[in-house]
C-alpha cells in the first residue's frame, strides 16, 4: 500500500496534508487552505493509491482538521463533501463524524472507499472550464460566448448571451453572474439549470447576458474567494471599481443596459459551510434602496413559489446584516444605485437542504425552477 496526495489538479486546494497508515484504517488528514485570504472553506485534491495490496480493507478515512476555522462551520454532520473515483462521476460521501480533542479543537472524518488508482475529493461538486464547455456544447449554440476582457492573470473573462440585442432594444433584460467567490460552486450548478431552462423554451422573453465565472483566476487556483485579497470581488463594484474584473463587468452592464429594458440582475452564491435551511435571497437594503428593495421582493416571491418548500428556506427574503470586511458596493448595490436596476443574490447550500443531500440533479432542478419563476413574472 502506498497512499499519496496531490493538489496539482484543477481547483486544487488543501494544506497540512498527512497520510497515516499505523491505525486500523489508513487516514488522510488536511485543512482547507485560505490561500492568503482571511477565510478558508474550499478544498479539492487527489488521493492516489499506487500499490494497492488489499491492506486498507477497502476503506480509508478522510479527516478535516480544525473544522471550527471554516466559514459557517456548524454541525459537522451537515457537511457532505463530494468525491470522484477515477473514471467515474462525482458523488457525495456518507455522513461524517466530528470528534473533539481535549483542548477543544474539532476534526471531522468521513469514510471513503479505497482510492485505487485515485479518488478526487472536494467540498462540493467542482465546476470550471470543462463544465462550462459541456454546458455550451449541450446548448447547441443557444448561448454564445464572448471574451469581454481579461482577468488580473490575463485569462479571458467570458460572457454568454442569448442575443447581442441592439441599442434601444425593448426586450426585458437579465444580467446573471456566478462565482464572484470562486469556491461557491453550487452557484454554478444552479446557474446551469437556469440556462438550460431558458434555452429550452420556444420564446425566451429576456435578453440574457451571463458572466458564469466572475473570478476565473480564483477558480483555476482553487481559491475559496470570500473576502479574498486584494479585494473581495463582490465588494469591488464601486466607482472607481477596485478590481479590473469588476471594471470590465461594469462596462459590459453599460452595453447590456443600452440594448434592453433591464429587469433584474442575479448573483449566484453559496452560504456558510453547514447551512442547510434551504435556498434564500439577499435583497437590496430597504434603507439605502427602498424602491429597489420592493421590486426585488416581487422577484423573490415568484422564485420562492417556484422553488416550493422543498428547496426554499422559510426565511427566504433576507437583507445582509452581517459585518463585512469592506463596505464598498456589491454587484447588487451597484446595480440598485446609479443604474437603478433591480438585483438580488441567491444562496444555495453546499451539502443539503433539510434531510436531502444535494445532487447535480437537484441543483439543476433548482435552477430550472428559478427560471420558471422568472418567466412567469415576465409573462
Ligand atoms: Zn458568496
Amino acid at each position: 500500500m502506498s497512499l499519496t496526495v496531490s493538489t496539482d489538479i484543477p481547483h486544487g486546494n488543501a494544506a497540512d496534508l498527512h497520510v497515516r497508515t499505523d491505525g486500523d484504517v489508513p487516514e488522510v488528514s488536511f485543512s482547507p487552505s485560505p490561500k492568503g485570504g482571511p477565510e478558508a472553506l474550499w478544498f479539492c485534491f487527489r488521493i492516489c493509491e499506487t500499490e494497492p495490496d488489499g491492506s486498507t480493507g477497502g476503506r480509508i478515512l478522510l479527516t478535516l482538521n480544525n473544522f471550527q476555522n471554516l466559514l459557517g462551520a456548524g454541525l459537522p454532520s451537515d457537511l457532505y463533501p463530494a468525491y470522484q473515483p477515477a473514471g467515474q462521476g462525482w458523488r457525495r460521501m456518507s455522513a461524517g463524524a466530528g470528534s473533539t480533542c481535549r483542548d477543544g479543537r474539532v476534526s471531522v472524518s468521513w469514510p471513503l472507499p479505497h482510492p485505487a488508482p485515485y479518488t478526487d475529493v472536494a467540498l462540493c461538486y467542482p465546476s470550471g472550464r470543462d463544465e462550462l464547455a459541456t454546458l455550451l456544447s449541450r446548448s447547441k449554440g443557444y448561448w454564445k460566448k464572448s471574451a469581454i476582457g481579461v482577468s488580473g492573470d490575463g485569462q479571458p473573462l467570458l460572457r454568454l448571451s442569448n442575443d447581442d440585442g441592439a441599442p434601444g432594444g425593448r426586450r426585458a433584460g437579465l444580467y446573471l453572474v456566478a462565482r464572484q467567490h470562486a469556491g461557491e460552486t453550487p452557484g454554478s450548478w444552479v446557474l446551469e439549470g437556469v440556462l438550460q431552462r431558458l434555452s429550452s423554451i420556444k420564446r425566451d422573453p429576456f435578453l440574457v447576458w451571463v458572466v458564469p465565472h466572475a473570478d476565473p483566476d480564483g477558480i483555476e487556483r482553487g481559491h475559496y474567494g470570500k473576502d479574498t485579497f486584494p479585494h473581495d470581488m463582490n465588494r469591488a463594484w464601486g466607482d472607481p471599481p477596485m478590481r479590473h474584473e469588476t471594471l470590465v463587468y461594469q462596462r459590459d452592464i453599460a452595453r447590456w443596459r443600452e440594448r434592453c429594458k433591464p429587469a433584474l440582475g442575479i448573483d449566484f452564491h453559496a452560504p456558510g459551510a453547514c447551512e442547510s435551511d434551504g435556498i434564500y435571497c439577499y435583497l437590496p437594503s430597504p434603507e439605502d434602496h427602498p424602491e429597489m428593495h420592493r421590486a426585488a421582493e416581487k422577484w423573490a416571491n415568484v422564485m420562492q413559489q417556484a422553488l416550493g418548500p422543498q428547496y426554499a428556506a422559510e426565511d427566504f427574503r433576507r437583507v445582509a446584516r452581517y459585518r463585512s470586511r469592506w463596505e464598498t458596493p456589491t454587484f447588487m448595490s451597484y446595480l440598485a444605485g446609479e443604474p437603478g436596476i433591480c438585483a438580488l443574490s441567491i444562496e444555495t447550500p453546499y451539502s443539503k437542504i433539510g434531510r436531502t443531500v444535494l445532487t447535480h440533479k437537484h441543483y439543476r432542478e433548482i435552477g430550472q425552477r428559478i427560471a420558471r419563476g422568472l418567466m412567469q413574472k415576465a409573462g
